[in-house]
């Protein structure tokens, strides 16, 4: 399946690495307090402190995002690399898949104990200068686990390595699977409604399985009428019926050894699903439940005096409330979200140049022809001269009603927004998954500052940076003495 850079999916560059660690960290504080303490100090010296400053910002800010995804980083006895399986508040769940266990000697990577350690729990906080530079640790993600304690199953991520893929609702990344979970009955199966669902998956780039659920409720005809339907659209759904557990071993079957986000319109059975598939494993049922871990291990009270403190520590400014979402880890391997993922597709990403690769009947027509193509690069297969896109199949009208309501909305945002060019404008996606554009406000780009200003301004994100930092520190060490005072 060709990959589309488009829509909710993004690809990381995984270039160069660089740990971000305490150091860097103290470093900064040290920078701030000699630039902000020492008064009386020559102007020479001043600039030169400025100027130190300003490149550590910058080599900050232009921090490589993550580390490479198959890089093995050398593992002291409090580290490890997990998986982070769920996120509630600040605290992040990340189950171990490598860690080094002291042997007594030092040294060395992979001790006899490893086994051990491997599907370890551990209770996380991100570094606060993870969230000044604005990398976002995601459920699903790859990361680097320091300072663990081991046997009150603590740490603190440091880094991330690079994703796969991120989607945005709900938020996980390396996704490797969508479902997309349609009903054949209450509600009817409809097939354009069905079609801009396969849209928005396919325009993600992940890998799709069709599944059809209620398929109970409908005779063999019907079943075959729409299967053969389908085949012709490129697509070979799966029947399942939650209600009889009809198709519901082929799916665990398919979803096995893969990270999978369900989606479909709401009422078609993807909670339901999700809790067939979910008792399907011994280990869900104790360990999975997202936020009885976390309750289990903090205590609700703590977690509720944590949301509170998050507003009011950061003088009155609310932070973003993630959404909470777990995977579930399955029988067969692999992990599905306890959420399902979008209910509406909103083709906010999908471009009229980007369209026509969702549909697999246009990409197979394409791929038939080849190493004929349309005669214009940009053909929106519409009949243009030298189209090798015939207008013969059956969605072709689809396409053509999406690629209008596409047209339209690019011309609303040319307007409205002076550009249509993605990096300039930004989605905000409200709590009921509505997305509204708004342009990408870059002060640093479009306004200069005055000299005057821009040092202050890099004063100030240095004192934020060492604020965040000790708040972190503080926040850290009041959950862990919480944590004591719990255990006790
Ligand atoms: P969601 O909105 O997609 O999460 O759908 P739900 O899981 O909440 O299910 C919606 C309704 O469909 C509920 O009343 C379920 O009991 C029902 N339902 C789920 N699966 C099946 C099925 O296979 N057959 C039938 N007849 N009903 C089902
Ligand atoms: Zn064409």
């Amino acid at each position: 399946m060709p990959i589309a850079s488009t829509s909710i999916f993004r690809y990381r560059n995984p270039s160069s690495l660089l740990l971000l660690r305490r150091g860097a960290a103290a470093s900064f504080r040290h920078l701030s307090f000699v630039a902000k303490h020492q008064n009386p100090i020559s102007r020479k010296a001043q600039n030169k402190n400025l100027l130190r400053a300003k490149q550590t910002v910058k080599h900050l800010s232009s921090l490589s995002p993550t580390l490479p995804v198959n890089h093995r980083p050398l593992l002291s006895a409090t580290d490890a690399v997990g998986m982070v399986a769920a996120a509630q508040a600040n605290f992040m769940r990340v189950i171990v898949e490598d860690s080094r266990v002291e042997d007594g000697g030092g040294g060395g990577g992979d001790g006899d104990g490893d086994a051990v350690r491997v599907g370890v729990e551990l209770l996380c906080v991100v570094r606060a200068v993870l969230k000044k530079i604005k990398r976002r640790v995601l459920v699903g993600d790859k990361v680097l686990v320091g300072s663990i304690d081991w046997v009150d199953r603590r740490g603190v991520i440091e880094n991330v390595f690079s994703r796969k893929s991120e989607i945005l609702d709900p938020p996980v990344a390396n996704v490797d699977h969508l479902l997309v979970l349609f009903a054949m009955e209450q509600p009817k199966l409809e097939a354009y409604s069905l079609t801009r669902f396969l849209v928005e998956a396919e325009s993600t780039g992940i890998p799709i399985t069709l599944a059809l659920n209620k398929s109970e409720l409908i005779d063999e005809e019907t079943r075959v009428a729409w299967k053969l339907r389908l085949r012709s659209w490129g697509y070979g759904p799966v029947f399942c019926s939650v209600e009889s557990k009809f198709g519901l071993d082929t799916l665990a079957f398919i979803l096995r050894e893969q990270t999978t986000v369900i989606v479909g319109p709401s009422g078609v059975g993807k909670s339901s699903l999700i809790n067939a598939l979910r008792s399907n494993h011994p280990l869900t049922n104790v360990s999975s439940e997202g936020n009885n871990w976390f309750d289990s291990i903090l205590g609700s009270k703590l977690l509720e005096e944590q949301r509170v403190g998050e507003v009011s520590i950061r003088s009155g400014r609310g932070k973003h409330t993630t959404r909470h979402v777990s995977l579930l880890p399955l029988s067969g391997g692999g992990y599905l979200a306890d959420t399902p993922g979008f209910n509406q597709p909103s083709l906010l990403k999908v471009t009229t140049q980007s369209l026509a690769q969702t549909f697999p009947e246009v990409r197979k027509l394409l791929s038939a022809n080849e190493p004929e193509k349309c005669s214009f690069n940009d053909c929106l297969h519409l009949g243009e001269p030298g189209c090798v896109v015939k207008g013969d199949w059956e969605r072709y009208p689809y396409y053509f009603q999406l690629l209008d309501e596409i047209k339209i909305r690019e011309e609303f945002q040319l307007r409205t927004l002076g550009t249509k060019r993605e990096g300039d404008v930004r989605y905000k996606t409200g709590d009921m998954g509505v997305k509204q554009a708004e342009p990408r406000l870059e002060p640093k780009k479009h306004r200069r500052q005055s000299r005057k200003r821009m040092n202050q301004s890099i004063l100030d994100e240095l004192d934020d940076l060492d604020d965040d930092d000790s708040l972190l520190d503080a926040e850290g060490d009041s959950i862990l003495k919480e944590i004591g005072n719990e255990n006790q």
